[in-house]
């Protein structure tokens, strides 16, 4: 099972993770004696924290090993706690999807309590479908293992994410760095029953299902030899036959499965998580990007989607820029035409709604076009393809999860505070749109543009309604009434 574990700076994430280890003999004893030694020059016991550092550290040296990942086992299962509190990446990561995370833990300071990040990340678990949550109180034994204090904090923390329908299944009062509740039920907390860390991740159901949702292959390549063409992914949900009927979308080719290949043998079968190449009865044309499915449950094609977002870029996003969408292996250039809601990731507070820009750390509903279709589904039903990353000048901008498909409505493609003025390549994604039966309304404050969007509308034969408002011009570009 993969886990995160979330939390304000110096809650004691890393502390968790070094007991988490230690308590389940995921750690050689000369690596503790190590951490041990550096502890002691400190004038400290064993510090926990170090372990983590410690394997870092070795990581560094040897760059094969995955960074990201830790693992640990208990009596019932594996455990990958992905990615480490503190990274730089972490955020990034986890938003991008790079690691996904089945289940989280919170943790909070007992005497600090919810901070900022507490809030933040527990609202990101929400934006990514993160429903698994266990809360660990931690450092029970600087607030003197009071249960009131770990009432209070439950209680604060609770009416937080009640907020983000996120219901945790355990809240639990822990001590990282003294082991209590984490591996073993401790004595210092006599009023608590409920499990220890452990327990409780062990009682987790493992969620996503993928094996049970309908197939999905992004395709990642194409490798010709012998004479025969070979098409390579991961699956990435659902499972394939050979000879099923597949699809591919966007484009649409239908063929049926010939062969599956993995690493030379040639399996009757394939499920989630599985990387394989298949060979396809006709020679339909393929290409990276497109995405395998069974006829009857496709993913939808569309060029307009509302969206969650993270945004982390250094630079605000903002309407009408061009940016990379990133989708499994689709790569698509993309615009952002409204920002419907934006909204402080820790306050949870709408800053403003219509707005032309998202700053960082806030989290926008948005609609996104693309300028060619994709293959997409809503996080909720296939999440690898339900999420997405922008890239903003070769750098992840921003992450976030697909929640609707928009169709067959107004556009709003708001310019008023674009830099830039509207150009022919603003206009190409729309006529796609236009031609789609969409209605776009236009709003822009100067007279070039419009008249740049009337020549346009002329050319290609499109209805062009102008309308002046207070201060902006509102254009109205559709597809001309049959008849
Ligand atoms: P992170 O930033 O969330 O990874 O926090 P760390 O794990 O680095 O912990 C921050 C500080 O809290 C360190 O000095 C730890 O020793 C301390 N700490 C962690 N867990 C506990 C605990 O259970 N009790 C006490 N008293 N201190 C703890």
């Amino acid at each position: 099972m993969r886990i995160v574990i979330v939390g304000h700076v110096d809650h004691g994430k890393s502390t968790l993770i070094g007991r988490l280890l230690y308590d389940t003999n995921s750690i050689s004893k000369e690596k503790i004696a190590q951490v041990l030694e550096v502890s002691e020059k400190q004038g400290k016991g064993l510090e926990f924290a170090y372990i983590l550092d410690a394997l870092e550290e070795e990581q560094d040296q040897n760059i094969t090993i995955d960074t990201t990942q830790i693992f640990f086992k208990t009596g019932k299962r594996d455990y990958v706690i992905i990615d480490a509190p503190g990274h730089k990446e972490f955020l990034k990561n986890m938003v991008s999807g790079a690691s996904y995370a089945e289940a989280a833990i919170l943790i909070v300071d007992a005497a600090e309590g919810v901070k900022e990040q507490t809030k933040r990340h527990a609202y990101i678990l929400s934006l990514l479908g993160v429903r698994q949550i266990l809360v660990a109180i931690n450092k029970m034994d600087s607030v003197g293992h009071s249960q009131e204090k770990f009432g209070q904090v439950k209680k604060k923390l609770s009416m937080f994410l009640d907020k983000l329908e996120l219901m945790p299944s355990e809240v639990i009062p822990i001590s990282a760095s003294r082991g209590d509740n984490v591996a073993k039920h401790s004595q210092n907390t006599p009023w608590y029953n409920g499990p220890t860390i452990l327990e409780a991740l062990d009682s987790l159901i493992k969620t996503r299902e993928l094996e049970d949702r309908p197939f999905r292959l992004p395709v990642q390549d194409v490798h010709k030899f012998d004479g025969k063409r070979v098409i390579v992914g991961r699956v990435e949900s659902g499972h394939v036959k050979q000879g099923d009927a597949v699809c591919f979308s966007p484009s649409g080719g239908i063929s049926r499965v010939k062969s599956i290949e993995v690493y030379g043998k040639k399996p009757s079968r394939a499920e989630a998580g599985e990387s394989i190449g298949i060979t396809l009865e006709d020679q339909i044309f393929v290409d990276r990007g497109e995405v395998a499915s069974h006829e009857s449950e496709k993913p939808t094609v569309t060029q307009s989607i509302k969206t969650n977002v993270f945004w982390m870029g250094k630079e605000p996003l903002s309407v009408g820029k061009r940016y990379l969408l990133k989708l499994t292996t689709q790569e698509v250039s993309c615009t952002v035409s409204t920002v419907l809601r934006r909204i402080n990731s820790s306050t949870l507070e709408t800053v403003e709604e219509n707005s032309q820009k998202l700053f960082d750390t806030e989290v926008g509903e948005l609609i996104l076009l693309t300028r060619k279709p994709i293959a997409v589904d809503l996080f909720d039903i296939v999440p690898t393809l339900g999420r997405f990353v922008i890239v903003d000048a070769h750098r992840v901008a921003g992450g976030g999860i697909i929640t609707e498909i928009v169709q067959e409505e107004i556009i709003i493609k708001d310019l008023r505070a674009a830099e830039c003025p509207f150009t022919y390549e603003h206009a190409k994604p729309l006529i796609e749109h236009i031609k789609r039966g969409q209605t776009i309304e236009i709003l822009v404050t100067n007279l070039p543009a419009v008249e740049t969007i009337g020549r346009l509308a002329f050319e290609h034969n499109l209805e062009f309604n102008f309308r002046r408002e207070e201060d902006y011009i509102k254009l109205t570009v559709k597809a001309p009434a049959e008849g």
